[in-house]
């Protein structure tokens, strides 16, 4: 595996690739198993496999956890060897906007897609996101690269710009992967350390899941599954450090807002449990996650019989 830290380096890499079918999976490291998914899915579609490593600072708030977020280079490295990825870029910080990032040319996503949801609370946050990721895509120069469904709504942002901009890359979404309990996995995880944190940061995939439960069992009202998910679901006496900023129903492809619940229709929330904020989502027409059926003491409703509404 290379490690490649400068962009002369990996532009000589690449060049001497031409006749191969490179995939990519951009991250900001701190690997866990929903990027090994990705890495996985990436490595069986072409015959390199690019993976970079990149806390980008673009996305960040002045605010938000930029110093704090968790950075595990070494562990990385050999998680990406052991997935017999053929390249990783690890940038050195400055390499990529070398007179800082203030004063670079941005790209800024259509407004209906970024003023809502994560959008409304990080303000900029997919300006930063899609300007990184389009000097990656224009580095790498890869055919094929692979998105985690986990954020719905950076996804939607990059297949926009892959569309708009005429970029030669086909986007692949790849599906949530998740802890047996049903939360999302996420390397914010690793800041929830007690039990109770544990438990409260579960509630988000509760939620979701319980939209989607409620629409299987004939709910179609988008306005009356949220509060009735939010009543059985959340108990500030049980869970005061939870947070919640939003659940939304949107359609799917043009992530707008819809009234009623249906096929293509996606749910996300957002939540903060103590400081650490989480985000997860899932479609209507997936399949019930097994952690829907796992019954818990605090919590009765969540193992309502089917046809209970
Ligand atoms: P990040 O390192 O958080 O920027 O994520 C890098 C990529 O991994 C993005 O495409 C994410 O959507 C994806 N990803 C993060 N968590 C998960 C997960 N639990 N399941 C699937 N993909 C994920």
């Amino acid at each position: 595996m290379k490690l490649v830290e400068t962009i002369a380096d990996l532009r000589a890499i690449r060049q001497s690739w031409n006749n191969e079918i490179i995939s990519f999976v951009p991250t900001m490291g701190a690997l866990h198993q929903g990027h090994l998914s990705l890495i996985e899915k990436a490595k069986s579609i072409a015959t390199k496999l690019v993976v970079s490593i990149y806390v980008n600072p673009l996305q960040f708030g002045p605010q938000e956890d930029f110093n704090r977020y968790p950075r595990t280079r070494e562990q990385d490295l050999e998680l990406c060897e052991q997935q017999g990825v053929d390249l990783v870029f690890y940038p050195f910080m400055d390499e990529l906007h070398p007179e800082g990032f203030e004063s670079i040319t941005h790209v800024v996503p259509p407004a209906n897609l970024v003023d809502q949801l994560c959008g409304l609370s990080r303000p900029g946050h997919f300006t930063g996101v899609a300007t990184i990721v389009l000097k990656l895509f224009n580095l790498v120069q890869p055919h094929y690269a692979v998105f985690g469904q986990k954020d719905a709504q950076q996804l939607a942002v990059i297949e926009h710009m892959v569309r708009d901009l005429n970029l030669p890359i086909t986007i692949i979404p790849a599906p949530t992967a998740r802890e047996a309990d049903g939360l999302a996995m996420s390397s914010r995880n690793r800041y929830l350390h007690s039990a109770s944190d544990r438990q409260q940061a579960r509630l988000l995939s509760r939620l979701l899941m319980t939209v989607q439960e409620l629409y299987y069992q004939g709910l179609e009202t988008a306005d009356e599954a949220i509060s009735l998910a939010k009543e059985r679901v959340l108990d500030e006496s049980l869970y005061p450090d939870f947070q919640l900023e939003y659940l939304a129903a949107v359609n799917s492809e043009t992530f707008m807002p819809t009234c009623i619940l249906k096929e293509d229709t996606r749910i996300l929330a957002a939540a903060k449990v103590g400081p650490v904020r989480l985000i997860d989502n899932v479609a209507l027409s997936e399949p019930l996650h097994p952690a829907r059926m796992i019954s818990d003491a605090s919590s009765e409703a969540f193992a309502l019989p089917i046809g209970q509404v």
